[in-house]
């Protein structure tokens, strides 16, 4: 229904759902560092449909964190195109333009930026209530998402008394808590040890299969690349398939 998170919300109308979750069309980029000019991004090509898990793998410096924070409508490019379920980001005003962030993506970065003060539970709470939710609502569904990361025994505690993995797997609850259409991880478990990072990237990949969500994820960790459907890179700012 039109009341669903991710189905858009007020003059946003209902997004088709023929549309790829994420497209880019000649987004270009470019940043000033005092006497020259640097293209990061030069005409990208991207499309990611509903189910599918890309991942983007570029050496330091080539433009993911870039190419996420516009998918993500954090930044306006320089030129092209940002499509969202086939709304152009670019015609959207920055209350509409929050609106779809707020609702409709959702981020996990290397750290996980959970508010220290609260717990598990509310972390995941707690962009449901901004939506609106009333507490009850909100806290049944991050225990059900919580639980999902196999981190029901850990509800109620603080960031600082989680490991590494497990602030991560709170992290990526919190990200899908509003129910998006698009997760942009950038690189998820670059601060994790390999093991740890198989298993918060196979919590991760069992919460994306399950809600059909489409997720874009920046890592340098090849064999989790591997497990992901499709993997890109960037070539002097462009996206290339691998
Ligand atoms: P990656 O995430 O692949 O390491 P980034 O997207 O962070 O790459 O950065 C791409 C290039 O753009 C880098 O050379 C970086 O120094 C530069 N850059 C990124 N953000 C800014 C900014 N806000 N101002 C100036 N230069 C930037
Ligand atoms: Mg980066």
């Amino acid at each position: 229904s039109a009341n669903q998170p991710g189905s858009g919300v007020g003059r946003l109308g209902l997004a088709p759902a023929d549309k790829p979750v994420l497209r880019l069309a000649g987004v270009e980029r470019r940043y000033v560092q005092g006497e020259r000019t640097l293209d990061v991004l030069r005409g990208a090509e991207l499309e990611i449909r509903a189910g599918e898990i890309v991942a983007l793998i570029a050496p330091s410096g080539a433009g993911k964190s870039t190419l996420l924070q516009l998918a993500g409508l954090l930044e306006r490019p320089d030129g092209g195109e940002v499509f969202l379920s086939g709304r152009a980001a670019g015609k959207l005003d920055d209350a509409e333009r929050t609106a779809i962030r707020r609702l409709e993506i959702g981020f996990v970065y290397q750290f996980h930026h959970l508010l220290p003060e609260f717990t598990a539970l509310e972390n995941v709470m707690l962009p449901q209530m901004i939506r609106g939710l009333d507490g009850k609502t909100a806290s049944e569904r991050a225990k059900e998402l919580l639980s999902y990361m196999k981190l029901g025994e850990r509800v109620g505690h603080r960031p600082s008394e989680l490991s590494g993995g497990e602030q991560q797997r709170v992290a990526i609850a919190r990200a899908v808590a509003n129910a998006p259409r698009l997760l942009l991880a950038d690189e998820p478990t670059g601060n994790l040890d390999p093991k740890t990072a198989h298993y918060v990237f196979d919590a991760l990949s069992a919460l994306v299969r399950a809600s059909g969500l489409a997720a874009l994820i920046a890592t340098h960790n090849m064999d989790l690349a591997e497990r992901m459907d499709r993997r890109i890179t960037l070539e002097e700012g462009k996206v290339v398939e691998m």
